[in-house]
């Protein structure tokens, strides 16, 4: 069994969607097929969900109505079949029905309301398939998505689940099923949060033991720096897993945070591929090969650094475990750790117990807090022992750098900076590390 994820912007119109059936059909074999919604609808339903919550429901109305043409003209520009066309309209319209009472319920939950926007989609899909000769089944991930802990999903649980619904459904070689979406431990319908689908197809591909999962999106694989912020950036044929999990869980938007750990301890591979240009090779992130040095950049944006200057911490001992429990208590992960002899600066990217953590960290010295900050990335295998990594110190001579992490392990290096800064950072970096390398080499 393979799994093959198309993101926002592969089913993000009929032009696209037929492409997406091209490359279903070029593969033989049992897959299941993950769907997003179509791109931009999740920002349109979680607008909808806000305007509802502030009760302004004349706004609301609008916002609705652009949503359901928006699907009704997919529905018209992509299924040919009268009879298939009049089915999918009004099964369509079924859920839409479904969205409208979800959002006269007071309170309603936000996170169900942004699922619909994959409901839809793979139901509009799976119905083109079907009228396409391609025959399927869909799925309702809702079935068998039950994942209580985001960080930490229960395989196990989705395995069982997922491996009744198989033999409830028709057999069928494709399966179409929602990405995003998941059951919580209150059995409420909740989501993985943004650009979840990601993690959905390796969280399945681990629960099937996949021979591999793709991800389809709208470049030909992973850069090697962020292609949105820098120019001349180049997509990479291999990547560790390790390699991509650090990349991903430091803001390469390519991948949810998340992705690789499910598929990684089964060394099932992940492909990423670009739908507008198939036989592009894309990148493939497994354990199979591994090229020492550096490999890519990324960047993480709101970040708070905190740094705790005590006098107390001289010579003493037992200082930092006071700090840290202080972190551990209010549930909230620390990324990046630098110190002297009387500080030490540290990194949050969840500030919502901020409050509660610095009020306790007051008895412990002089507080500085930092927000609005980005870790900046630099990965590859012993990426620390690169000819080229030295030049990234060179940015000190441009930019003002808040934190470095370098040697925590060989295949991270980490810089925390302003975000104003980040963008020229990334540029920077880029030209210093990968430019110069061209040039050497030419
Ligand atoms: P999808 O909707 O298919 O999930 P996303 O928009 O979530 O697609 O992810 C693809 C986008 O990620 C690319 O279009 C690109 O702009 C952005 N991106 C950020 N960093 C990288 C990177 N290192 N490599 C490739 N793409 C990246
Ligand atoms: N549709 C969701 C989002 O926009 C999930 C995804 O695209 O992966 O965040
Ligand atoms: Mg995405």
């Amino acid at each position: 069994m393979k799994v093959l994820k198309f993101g926002g912007t592969s089913v993000g119109s009929a032009e696209s969607i037929r492409n997406v059936r091209e490359i279903i059909n070029s593969q033989k074999g049992r897959k299941i097929v993950v769907v997003s919604a179509m791109s931009g609808v999740t920002n349109q339903l979680l607008e909808i969900s806000e305007v509802y919550n502030y009760g302004k429901e004349d706004k609301g109305q609008g916002l609705m109505l652009e949503l359901k043409l928006k699907h009704l003209q997919l529905i018209e520009e992509l299924i040919e079949n009268k009879e298939t066309k009049k089915v999918t309209r009004n099964l369509f319209h079924e859920l839409y029905h479904q969205l409208e009472e979800t959002l006269k319920t007071k309170p309603f939950y936000e996170a169900e309301v942004i699922t619909f926007g994959e409901s839809f989609l793979s139901l509009i899909f799976s119905q083109y398939l079907e009228e396409q000769g391609v025959s399927n089944t869909l799925l309702d991930a809702k079935d068998f998505m039950h994942v209580s802990n985001v960080e930490n999903p229960e395989i196990q649980t989705v395995q069982k689940l997922l491996k009744s619904t198989l033999e409830r459904e028709v057999t069928s070689e494709v399966y179409v099923t929602q990405g995003f979406i998941r059951i919580d431990r209150n059995k409420n319908i909740s989501t993985l949060k943004r650009g979840g689908s990601d993690y959905t197809a390796t969280i399945i591909g681990a629960a099937v033991n996949a021979t591999e999962v793709q991800i389809w999106t709208d470049i030909d694989g992973f850069h090697n720096n962020d292609p949105r912020f820098v120019e001349n950036t180049t997509a990479l044929t291999s990547l560790t897993f390790e390699e991509a999990a650090e990349l991903a869980y430091f803001g390469a938007k390519i991948l949810h945070p998340q992705t690789v750990s499910p598929v990684k301890e089964k060394g099932i591979p992940i492909y990423l591929k670009n739908t507008f240009t198939p036989n592009a090779p894309g990148t493939c992130i497994s354990d199979e090969h591994h090229t020492i040095g550096l490999k890519a950049i990324s960047a993480k944006d709101g970040i708070t650094a905190i740094k705790i200057k005590s006098n107390r911490m001289l010579m003493a001992h037992g200082f930092l475990k006071k700090i840290f429990d202080v972190f551990d208590k209010h549930e909230t992960a620390i990324d990046m750790i630098t110190t002297s002899e009387i500080a030490i600066s540290l990194t949050i990217d969840d500030a919502r117990n901020l409050d509660k953590i610095l009020s306790e960290l007051d008895e412990y010295g002089e507080i500085t807090v930092d927000s609005d900050h980005s870790i900046i990335c630099v990965v590859g295998e012993g990426v620390i022992n690169d000819h080229e990594t030295f030049r990234l110190f060179e940015l000190l001579n441009d930019l003002p750098v808040r934190m470095i992490s370098y040697g925590g392990s060989s295949n991270n290096i980490s810089l925390l900076v302003d975000t104003t800064n980040k963008v020229q950072a990334l540029k920077l970096l880029h030209q210093k590390l990968f430019e110069v390398k061209i040039l050497n080499a030419t």
